[in-house]
């Protein structure tokens, strides 16, 4: 990447943070030009606000790739943070070595400044147990310091549309959409279309929650309403969150948009005790992302096939503990962890059948106690369980009349960019 390019990201960053709290849109010439916004045109229109903000001392988050055979120090000290810095870092009490793990390829943002110097670096930290650790590190009097604190996180709507070209994916992933919310929009109208199929003239708009610790976006949390433009129809969903650490999408009269799976992988009434998602860790003061949802149920409870599938992984899996995982349809696996034994029969390449028992519930792994953590994969992103892969709910009467309320709430926000040649807004 050249530097000129490197600049204009890093003043597309701070610009948005500066208008986080107003309804702000990036009108960006007719529909056709929406899926390339002209970032000189964007930074031109919107530079004079930020000049009478700006402090002294300018600083800039960036994103940083983890090179192949780096690891916390290798890659701190590439930045420019020394080994005796690392050291003194890791020997505070918070930090155990899964917590300062990377991966290949893995993003970090890291917060410069004018001066060259380094003041903030934050990642997830992901060890393969159902869970990923917010790491954020701060500088502070020279010394570098863990830095989470609850009062710094805040989650907001956001609102993105494109007008596909070429492709419905690629027009999303250009409107800055999360690669998991991509994933679940694809998901959630399986039954209906396929969104590589979207093609010149459709329109995807979607409002989600995003997840900001410090300014900088960190998470996608859920999607609260999506609407699909395809050859002059609208397929619209919206989510509602059931009260009981589940939810569901459904559209604009309450019927859900997927046919769902047949079966629960727990048979017995059993409590999700644990939803998917982002949550405060209040002693450890972090963030950490679930990446499936928990049922709290006894030791040795079945644990069955929720669908058709074919077995992809029999084995212990770092601290997700004894696991199996199966592949349904194209692109999507669920996965089972912390069991107490396998079924037996249940090998790699075996096809399984809605309902089939594929092993029991246990503790083993990074695990407090007897709990099923149940995961849903989508081309490899981590997305709610409850949303994709449980049997379909439907709304009672008076669930019913609340998500009207959230119909039309959602409504009113989509309202605000539909028919504008808009690429994001951010809503408050
Ligand atoms: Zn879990």
């Amino acid at each position: 990447m050249n530097s000129a390019k490197r600049t204009k990201r890093w003043m597309l960053i701070p610009m948005v943070v500066a208008l986080l709290g107003s309804v702000t849109a990036f009108a960006v010439g007719d529909a056709q030009e929406a899926q390339r916004p002209d970032m000189t045109r964007v930074i031109e229109r919107l530079s004079k606000p930020v000049l009478q903000h700006a402090p002294i001392k300018e600083v800039y988050w960036r994103e940083e790739q983890v090179n192949e055979g780096e690891n916390f120090t290798t890659f701190l000290n590439r930045l420019g943070v020394s080994n005796k810095e690392v050291q003194n870092l890791l020997a505070q009490k918070s930090f155990s070595p899964e917590l300062v793990r990377l991966r290949a390829h893995q993003m970090v943002s890291i917060q410069g400044d004018n001066d060259g110097g380094l003041n903030a670096i934050q990642f997830f930290s992901d060890d393969e147990d159902g869970e990923k650790t917010l790491l954020a590190l701060e500088k502070v009097d020279n010394q570098w310091q863990a830095s989470a604190t609850e009062v710094d996180t805040v989650t907001m709507p956001t609102l993105r549309a494109v007008n596909v070209v070429t492709s419905a994916r690629g027009a999303l992933a250009q409107a800055k959409v999360p690669v998991e919310i991509r994933e679940a929009i694809s998901e959630m109208f399986g039954d209906k279309f396929v969104l590589d199929d979207l093609k010149e003239g459709d329109t995807v708009r979607v409002l989600y929650e995003s997840h900001y610790f410090r300014g900088q976006e960190i998470s996608a949390g859920n999607i609260l309403a999506v609407e699909v433009g395809k050859d002059g129809r609208l397929f619209q969903a919206y989510y509602f969150d059931h009260g009981d650490n589940t939810g569901a999408y459904y559209d604009h009269r309450g019927k859900s948009i997927t046919k769902g799976f047949e079966n629960k992988p727990i048979q017995t009434a059993a409590r999700v005790s644990s939803a998917f998602g982002m949550r405060f860790h209040p002693i450890l003061k972090t963030y950490r992302m679930h990446t499936g949802m928990d049922y709290a149920v006894p030791t040795g409870t079945p644990i069955v096939a929720p669908s058709d599938g074919v077995v992809s992984f029999v084995g212990t899996k770092g601290g997700y503990g004894q696991t199996v995982m199966l592949s349904h349809r194209k692109g999507m696996e669920t996965l089972y962890a912390h069991m107490s034994k396998f079924e037996p029969g249940i090998s790699n390449g075996k096809s399984v059948k809605a309902g089939q028992v594929i092993g029991y519930v246990g503790t083993t792994g990074r695990s407090t106690g007897p709990h099923l953590h149940y995961e849903v994969r989508i081309n490899g992103q981590m997305v709610d369980p409850s949303t994709v892969a449980l049997p379909v709910r439907t709304l009672s009467n008076s669930e019913l009349a609340a998500f009207k309320g959230r119909v039309n709430s959602a409504e009113e926000k989509i309202a605000t960019i539909r028919g504008l040649p808009v690429m994001v807004a951010q809503l408050h």
